[in-house]
């Protein structure tokens, strides 16, 4: 356990981990990263101090971006492991393609989810023609150990299940959100869920006091347990909550990610999530000789070629750093 050395008044919160059973309220700034020649996205995760929310880590929020004269986004062919990708977009339109020969146009409040399993490689595109406005976030979730060897497989979910309440529409992404639950396959106990709140919404969302949680905000002026939250920034909220209050200054777009807390330590290192640093040498070198992640179809350009590594062996880290 990575985080066991901190402090005495850290407890039992969930079943995978130990963090602090009480809420907290801590601001996460995003980092600004360029992504490709075209798109610049916002960091929430991994962030200082923070590498995990439950399973999900890592976090990019992008846009709204003016595309109508631009190509848009243009991620060449790229591998993962040991990890699901979830797209999610409040505007445009992404154009997926992967090994498996997935080909499938993901559109606002779709899930496109990908999960690696042991190896899968994908591109990332704006159709050519496409909506002005491109508005969305890519997310990972970490496969537990038990599960990061299974089949490479995609899953595209025009319709998902919804929570709503006077001034909110919540459409459940992955996991489950007070009783609704995602078609999508998670491998871990989790929650994904965007929030639409309406200006003037005040009210309690139910949350389960052994999933540790975050807010990410993507549009509007709203308060999250009384913290002004701005579109590209994160509020992590902990554990140990039965209810979080949200209060909406303006029509506001959110996400909520949580899960229970993830124990296993990891390396994440460019596209992969492995357990030790010889995985990530063998993904690389496998990557760069063309074998083991499959080959994208389609795609109008070459494939990413993988950085250099670090001189020193990659080691695990915790959910915290
Ligand atoms: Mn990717």
């Amino acid at each position: 356990m990575s985080n066991l050395d901190r402090q005495a008044a850290l407890s039992v919160c969930g079943g995978r981990g130990f963090v602090v059973a009480e809420p907290v309220r801590e601001l996460l700034s995003p980092r600004r990263v360029q992504l490709g020649e075209s798109t610049e996205v916002r960091r929430l995760l991994p962030n200082l101090g923070r590498r995990m929310v439950g399973a999900w880590a890592f976090v990019d929020h992008y846009g709204p971006d003016d595309i109508a004269d631009e190509p848009g986004m243009q991620v060449p062919p790229h591998p993962h492991m040991g990890l699901q990708t979830v797209s999610w977009l409040h505007e445009g339109e992404v154009l997926h393609r992967d090994s498996t020969g997935s080909l499938a146009t993901i559109r606002p409040r779709e899930l496109g989810l990908m999960t690696s399993g042991r190896a899968i490689s994908h591109s990332e595109e704006s159709p050519r023609t496409h909506a002005r406005f491109l508005h969305g976030a890519q997310l990972w979730v970490a496969l537990p150990d038990a599960h990061r060897g299974v089949e490479p497989h995609f899953q595209h979910h025009t319709e998902l299940p919804t929570v709503t309440a006077p001034g909110l529409n919540a459409t459940v992404i992955l996991g489950t959100l007070d009783g609704a639950t995602s078609p999508g396959t998670a491998y871990t106990p989790i929650t994904g869920a965007d929030l639409t709140l309406a200006r003037g919404a005040e009210l309690g969302l139910p949350l389960d006091p052994d999933f540790e949680y975050a807010v990410l905000s993507m549009s509007g002026e709203v308060h999250v347990d009384g913290v002004p939250v701005l579109p590209g920034s994160m509020l992590y909220l902990g554990c140990g909550r039965t209810e979080l209050p949200l209060r909406a200054e303006s029509d506001a777009g959110l996400m909520l990610l949580g899960g229970e807390p993830f124990e296993e330590e990891l390396i994440m290192w460019w596209n992969f999530v492995a357990r030790s640093n010889e995985e990530i040498v063998q993904a690389r070198s496998d990557w760069m000789q063309g074998s083991r992640f499959g080959e994208v179809k389609g795609y109008d350009g070459g494939p990413l070629a993988a950085p250099e590594l670090p001189p020193g062996p990659l080691k695990k880290r915790g959910r915290v750093r």
